[in-house]
């Protein structure tokens, strides 16, 4: 009997808040690959200048367990947001590698966020550390990948959402209702998330 190993699907992002287009991704790649289990790992805290504009990481995460608690095979990790300074994706694959070395792993990427991976210092590394899934965005084209990052592209079914936008709506007092998850409305009304006023540090925690 041949052994087949677990495959473990990697959906990182910052997650401010989760939103369809995140499951949506995370969901046909499970389905197209075979993978076992997609683990969502929302992003650290950014540095200084930058820590204000994005909801503390708690809240975050939070987000994120409530949207994929409904999945079997969708699970969420805390390697990035509790290890200190910027998150880089190979320090995130180094993490789930060792804590899943049974595991092969696929890195899901949105079509924008492969243009910025592909800017990165040593990028040729990551491309033996997991296997790189692109998937299509709308209003972004796949950028063209050399042979050596054994990448896949994917086209999923277009989901004309973002986090940015979402945020925007919430503080223009429009509904995101349908955009993120139920769950997630919710938890952004309980919470005051993305108001002007809750530009606090620890947004009400
Ligand atoms: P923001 O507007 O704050 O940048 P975002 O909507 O781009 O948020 P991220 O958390 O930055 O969400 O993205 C996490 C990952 O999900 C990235 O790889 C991104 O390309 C991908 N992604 C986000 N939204 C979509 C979408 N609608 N369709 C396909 N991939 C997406
Ligand atoms: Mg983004």
């Amino acid at each position: 009997m041949t052994h087949r190993r677990f495959r473990l699907g990697i959906m990182g992002g910052t997650f401010d808040p989760i939103h369809h287009g995140h499951l949506v991704a995370a969901s046909e790649v499970a389905s197209e690959l075979g993978l076992d289990e997609v683990v969502f790992v929302p992003t650290g805290q950014p540095w200084q200048k930058d820590a204000g504009r994005v909801s503390p990481a708690e809240h975050r995460y939070l987000m994120t367990v409530v949207a994929t608690a409904s999945n079997p095979r969708f699970t969420v990790s805390r390697v990035d947001i509790d290890r200190p300074g910027p998150t880089y994706t190979a320090d995130t694959l180094r993490d789930l590698k060792t804590l899943r070395p049974e595991a092969e792993l696929f890195f899901i990427t949105g079509a924008d966020a492969l243009e910025q991976i592909m800017t990165w210092k040593n990028v040729e590394k990551l491309w033996d550390m997991a296997q790189f899934v692109g998937v299509t965005r709308p209003g972004h084209d796949l950028v063209e990948l050399g042979p050596e990052t054994g990448i896949k592209l994917m086209e999923i079914p277009a989901m004309s959402i973002s986090s940015t936008d979402c945020r925007v709506r919430v503080q223009g007092g429009k509904p995101v209702w349908y955009l993120v998850p139920d769950g997630v409305v919710q938890y952004i009304a309980k919470h005051n998330l993305y108001l002007p006023s809750a530009h606090i540090p620890g947004g009400g925690l």
